[in-house]
């Protein structure tokens, strides 16, 4: 089988959790410590909170601005649905904006025209959508105008780049995810990175029962949730981030394989940018758009034949819970319905071989061709 994703967890892994295990000091700790000043550096800001997902992280960030009840933030429509659920569970509304075609992320006109029609909206939460990153130049331009606070979702988007910044470092702050299916894992794990001091102390306290993360003794500052990693997790996200530079590599050389496998086909591969680097924690193409209606079909036909491939990700204001409360229908958000419809990620892993890449885009063109 070529299976969609693989985690690349070696001996050194392995060793390390055990190690961990038997000191017998399993949550955070000199592990967790280290671990955010890894991930701080790598991103490039000062402060980086290590929490238990990227979930968490983002409902924090979102506490740690106050979102309440009678708030709206702008939130991208194609996301993994906690991007959108993490607004509902701060009481506040979300509202979608439209995306790309090309890159899957926040569109930026759509969310100036958003912005100039709705008062209430105290937060915006783009995505790098698969590690592409958004045009945060454009976003942070009108977030800056209306002193409105970015905060990125950059789960799949550790070690990618936008004008020489990396992703995660250019909001008020970034959240990240290291769950089996991005590029370097805890199991479940995440972190939130941002320039902002006190903004750092408000997460931390937050992520541990509202403690004052600044005092010698213990006080309880603020009522808080747990949101920790564990020591072993923590020492997991080292020994992967040791090799992070190797994993990124070769996702980027498989990509390239893909862009030229696919080249001159009818199947649109992954947008390229000149100002921007993916860390393709998916690679997704999008299929002709006269035969999307047969997806479902398609995938089921590649895993007959030891293919794994799968939908991108979702069409949140689509789905039971957002379209019955709000109402949204097909048509509000067109690219989205577009780029929902057609979208496939493909295999992408660290033990993908060039004659399993050639398999999969045989098979998926064949197809293609079949019912063109
Ligand atoms: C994976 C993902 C999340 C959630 O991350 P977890 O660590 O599983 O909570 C959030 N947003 C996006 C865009 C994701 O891809």
């Amino acid at each position: 089988m070529i299976r969609l994703a693989i985690p690349t967890i070696e001996e050194d892994d392995c060793k390390v959790v055990a190690e961990v295990l038997r000191t017998g000091n399993l949550v955070q700790g000199e592990r967790v410590a280290a671990l955010e000043r890894s991930i701080a550096e790598y991103v490039g800001v000062p402060h980086a909170v290590a929490v238990s997902n990227c979930t968490a992280a983002l409902h924090l960030c979102l506490l740690a601005l106050d979102i309440k009840a009678g708030d709206a933030v702008a939130v991208t429509a194609y996301s993994w649905i906690s991007t959108a659920n993490v607004i509902e569970l701060c009481g506040a509304k979300p509202i979608f904006i439209d995306i790309e075609p090309d890159t899957f992320a926040m569109d930026s006109s759509d969310l100036e025209r958003v912005l100039a029609r709705e008062s209430s909206i105290k937060a915006i939460l783009p995505v790098h959508p698969f590690g592409q990153v958004a045009d945060m130049d454009a976003i942070n331009q009108q977030a800056i105008v209306r002193k409105i606070p970015v905060i990125e979702d950059a789960a799949c988007a550790l070690g990618s780049t936008y004008r020489g910044q990396r992703a995660g470092s250019m909001g008020r702050a970034g959240c990240f995810s290291f769950h089996p299916r991005k590029a370097i894992t805890t199991g479940e794990g995440g972190s939130i990175t941002t320039r902002d001091e006190d903004f750092a102390n408000r997460v931390r306290a937050l992520r541990n029962h509202g403690m004052d993360p600044t005092s010698t003794t213990v006080d309880f500052i603020m009522p808080g949730l747990n949101y920790r990693l564990t020591e072993f997790q923590a020492a997991l996200g080292m020994t992967q981030l040791a090799k992070f530079d190797r994993l990124l590599e070769g996702r980027r050389l498989r990509a390239s394989r893909y862009d030229a496998l696919l080249a001159g086909t009818s199947v649109q591969t992954s947008a390229r940018k000149q100002d921007r680097d993916s860390s393709y924690q998916s690679y997704v193409v999008l299929l002709p758009r006269h035969i999307s209606g047969l997806r479902s079909q398609l995938i089921i036909s590649m895993r007959e034949v030891g293919i794994e491939v799968s939908i991108g990700t979702y069409h949140m204001p689509l789905t039971t819970f957002f379209s019955s409360k709000y109402g949204y229908l097909p048509g509000h958000f067109p690219v989205t319905d577009d780029v929902f419809a057609r979208a496939l990620a493909l295999p992408l892993y660290e033990g993908l071989s060039v004659a399993d890449q050639e398999r999969v885009t045989e098979v998926l063109l064949a197809w293609v061709a079949h019912h063109e």
